[in-house]
């Protein structure tokens, strides 16, 4: 069955850029893109939205210890990610800044007063333990033996007056919400289980601002101006300000009739899963559909940090090897929810086993048999191929349908093994024309197939694969629009397909 069309609004943290980009953004601008990608694929209508959280006192700090103003500070370092991400073809339709005041702080203004009307933001008197570091308040989850869990080290005690936001009230709520079929799904599960049990333990109210004295660089409280809004309101909110929510320019049906995808990491998870579908509901928004959840990237084994020497600049890596093989690397290596590594040999190991071998001699070969009787190209039928592509279509669509990315990779991989093995057992070049024909036709259509599996992983090497081929819809295949129809991923269903094209190398060797 064709599915029908159905709208996706998929969206990614936004990055913070008090530095360059790493290779943890990476990953997730990466994972929001397959994402993305297969949604448009399969037929949906699609808004893939990024951006940048520009606010906040380790910005502040950053600025003044290069002696710029915090808004030169971000202007310099926002580029920094636009352009990687163009470079690794994360195709996102909207790139929200926290810092502009036309696309987000109405937005932001209007969320606070609705949350203000509706009785859920409260100024108390607040002494408690603040690190700054984490840049906030801990509470007894973050300590272990009076010490932050991230910073290992004692928070200060501070006193200060701020807007809370009521979240303990809505404890019945978020439960009912987080639990099985309540209609916010976690992925992976084990995530849902965790934060179920933070309820369990009690919900904290949420500090949602600072005075002015110590949080400068912020968007201001409305009619309060000795206040700035703290992170939540402010960063979280970029979900519905690019839609412009409650503003003239307000999209809300789109967040209404989409499925609502959120791609972050566990260390904001719990915020997702607590914090902001409680702001909605209390600004008549109703709840997103699904937090995807992505673990961290450890560097050959290690935590990446500065102070190791281990990070890794991803520019070094697409200098190195190129775009697609960092974006095959991630997808292959880190299945959705676990923690990954990052491991040049790992890395040069899958280059050359997979992509140079597995893949671009498979494609080599084939075309340069080809290429030899006259490059005419034709399927053999369908029970030729000891494999049937409606399993594993079938197969994929349902890997992908259920976020299992590293899986459906490893199916493509192992659809060029049996074509290898295949090459390998039938040896072509000994054989008459017309069964020589038959393999090396039956090789092509593999190949077309294989094409089509790896788009929304590799877009640019798919689309040189069946360029390549000459198959008659690779010029479109990596327009906005294009869809994976049914007849494509039919046996032999290409029949205006004649003549393959001239090989061309895939994957270079690199030293
Ligand atoms: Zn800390």
């Amino acid at each position: 069955m064709f599915r029908m069309s159905r709208r996706q609004y998929i969206t990614t943290a936004i990055d913070y850029p008090n530095a360059a980009p790493h290779m943890g953004h990476v990953l997730e601008k990466v994972l929001a893109d397959v994402c993305a990608r297969w949604f448009r694929l399969r037929g949906d209508e699609v808004r893939f939205q990024i951006g940048t959280d520009e606010h906040g006192v380790k910005i502040a700090r950053k600025a003044q210890e290069e002696s710029l103003l915090p808004k030169e500070l971000v202007d310099r370092n926002v580029p920094l990610f636009q352009e990687l991400y163009a470079r690794l073809g994360i195709q996102y339709d909207v790139f929200v800044r926290t810092t502009d005041q036309e696309q987000h702080w109405p937005t932001v203004t209007a969320l606070w007063q609705k949350l203000r009307d509706a009785g859920r933001l409260e100024k108390r008197s607040y002494t408690g333990l603040y690190c700054s570091g984490c840049e906030r308040f801990l509470t007894k989850k973050d300590l272990e033996a009076g010490k932050c869990l991230i910073h290992k080290v004692e928070p200060e005690k501070v006193m200060e007056e701020n807007y809370f936001f009521s979240l303990s009230k809505d404890t019945d709520w978020l439960s009912a919400l987080l639990a099985a079929d309540g209609g916010y799904t976690m992925i992976p599960k084990f995530r849902a289980s965790e934060t179920l049990s933070l309820i369990e333990q009690g919900l904290e109210d949420v500090s949602f601002s600072r005075p002015r004295s110590s949080l400068n660089w912020g968007i201001p409280v409305p009619d309060d101006p000795d206040h700035v809004m703290y992170v939540w309101c402010d960063a979280l909110t970029n979900y519905i300000s690019g839609l412009g929510f409650f503003t003239d320019r307000e999209d809300r049906a789109f967040w209404d009739d989409a499925e609502v995808t959120h791609v972050i990491g566990k260390d904001i998870a719990r915020f997702h899963a607590l914090i902001w579908p409680a702001m909605l509901r209390h600004a008549g928004v109703r709840p997103p559909d699904r937090l995807l959840i992505h673990g961290f990237l450890t560097s050959e084994g290690e935590k990446m940090s500065k102070s190791l020497g281990n990070v890794v600049a991803p520019q070094d890596v697409i200098e190195k090897y190129g775009v697609d093989a960092l974006r095959f690397y991630l997808s292959h290596e880190v299945p959705v929810g676990r923690d990954g590594d990052f491991a040049w040999g790992r890395f040069s190991e899958l280059y050359d086993s997979v992509l140079r071998n597995k893949l671009g001699n498979l494609l080599q070969r084939t075309l340069v048999l080809l290429g030899k009787d006259g490059s005419a190209v034709q399927a053999p039928p369908e029970q030729f191929w000891p494999e049937s592509y409606g399993a594993i279509w079938q197969e994929y669509t349902d890997g992908l349908d259920a976020y299992d990315m590293s899986r459906v990779l490893q199916l493509s991989v192992r659809k060029m093994e049996v074509c290898n093995a295949f090459i390998d057992a039938n040896e072509p070049w000994k054989k008459s024309a017309e069964d020589r024909k038959a393999v090396l036709g039956a090789l092509a259509e593999n190949l077309r197939h294989i094409s089509l599996m790896l788009l929304p992983f590799i877009p640019e090497t798919a689309q040189k694969i069946s360029t390549q081929l000459n198959v008659p819809y690779a010029k479109k295949m990596l327009e906005k629009d294009f869809v994976i129809t049914p007849e494509m991923k039919q046996w032999g269903s290409q029949k205006a397909w004649k003549k393959v094209g001239e090989p061309a190398i895939l994957f270079p060797k690199v030293e």
